[in-house]
């Protein structure tokens, strides 16, 4: 049997997208790629909920170049920055901000736990002129409150930049409305594409601040390099900074298309019920999730306690029995949790939830721990 991929990203791909993966890789000048990425930016905006005055950046790399490219166009050496830490990916736009020169206060919580918005309150005390903060991190499955932070950050005038890696087109993250000034993701997450497309959306209030910027960003991610080349593909002219991957900006067409003639608020829907369907399985079995209350777990992935007597190597068990999860990897509590990503394509798939707690259960089962695989699979499927 195929396995099932159930990790936080990559994940799996939908029959059209997955079709996409044929397409020749075209010339980046080539009149048919400039139509496709101009539609995929304009699409870009539409599952942001974007407004026409935002600018969306698609190059290639990895959710940490995205985050790179975020960080050092907002911010430059001795700005002052305020990172809400809520596990590893937040850390790691603390240390992206220092390498950057920036002055770093960081507000963090312990793993499972999310600052509140009368937090970040008073954290804004250091007057930072800008704030970061990971709207699902992925190494506890906590998801802060960002339309509480958006509102607590406003009034200082601070930027607010989001890392949507775990979130965008899975959680609720529209980033006019909650005046997100740069909402940045991958591919490979929940827009449920392959990984290699660093996907970054800015607001006017962002590239103004690039525009201020005395030491400009690293050439490769700077927003004035791609900004002329960005404008010319929605315009449907040729342009040239650095090659795009071109077959990946096909295969963004194709998921994003997908996405819009869905709806965004469908497709999350479609995350909380898949959440909603497998954590009825993961109760069954008696798991306790690492957030510390329901209403802080992502609707993207769980990250789950092993229960007693079990070991780290139960993704390995269940890998076995053709279900790939993840490992701990927030490093306070790394070998005794695990992760399951219930993310993209996947969502729409209630075989697949099923499926997955069923060899959850299973392996539990043959490391020892007693309970009922066959009821918790019943339960995800029975749940509405
Ligand atoms: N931020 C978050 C919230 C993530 O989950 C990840 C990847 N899991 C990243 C950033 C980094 O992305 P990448 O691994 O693609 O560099």
């Amino acid at each position: 049997m195929t396995p099932l991929l159930m990790i936080p990203g990559p994940v799996e791909l939908s029959p059209a997208v997955r079709a996409s993966l044929e397409i020749r890789p075209a010339a980046h000048t080539a009149p048919a790629f400039i139509r496709t990425f101009g539609e995929a930016l304009r699409d870009l905006r539409t599952v942001f909920q974007a407004g026409a005055d935002h600018q969306p950046f698609v190059v290639a790399g990895s959710g940490t170049l995205a985050m790179e490219m975020a960080a050092t166009n907002v911010v430059g050496p001795g700005d002052r920055a305020l990172v809400i830490e809520t596990g590893y990916f937040s850390a790691r736009m603390a240390e992206i901000l220092r390498r950057r020169g920036v002055v770093v206060t960081v507000l963090a919580a312990e793993p499972g736990h999310a600052p509140s918005p009368a937090e970040v309150v008073a954290a804004l005390d250091a007057a930072p002129n800008a704030v970061f903060v990971t709207h699902v991190d992925t190494s506890t499955g906590v998801r802060v409150d960002l339309a509480g932070i958006a509102a607590a950050v406003r009034p200082s005038g601070a930027l607010l930049v989001v890392d949507g890696v775990c979130s965008v087109a899975g959680e609720a993250a529209g980033q006019t409305a909650l005046g997100i000034d740069v909402l940045l993701t991958a591919s490979q997450k929940a827009l449920s594409l392959p990984p290699g497309l660093a996907i970054v959306v800015a607001s006017p209030r962002a590239l103004a601040a690039r525009a201020r910027l005395t030491a400009p960003p690293p050439l490769t991610v700077d927003f004035d390099q791609w900004l002329p080349v960005h404008r010319a593909y929605e315009e449907g002219r040729p342009s040239y900074f650095a090659t795009p991957a071109t077959g990946l900006v096909a295969t963004l067409a194709v998921g994003l298309a997908e996405l819009v003639a869905e709806g965004v608020d469908a497709a999350i829907g479609r995350h909380v019920r898949a959440a909603r369907a497998i954590r009825a399985g993961f109760d069954v079995l008696g798991l306790r999730g690492v957030p510390v209350d329901a209403g802080l777990a992502a609707n993207t992935l769980s990250a789950l306690w092993l229960p007693p007597g079990v070991g780290p190597d139960l993704p390995a068990r269940l890998a076995d029995r053709g279900v790939v999860v993840a490992g701990g990897l927030h490093p306070a509590i790394r070998p005794r949790y695990f992760r399951i990503g219930h993310l993209g394509w996947v969502t729409s798939q209630p075989e697949a939830l099923a499926r997955t707690v069923r060899a959850l259960g299973d392996a539990l089962e043959a490391a020892g721990y007693p309970c009922d695989p066959h009821r918790a699979e019943a339960a995800v499927r029975s749940a509405d």
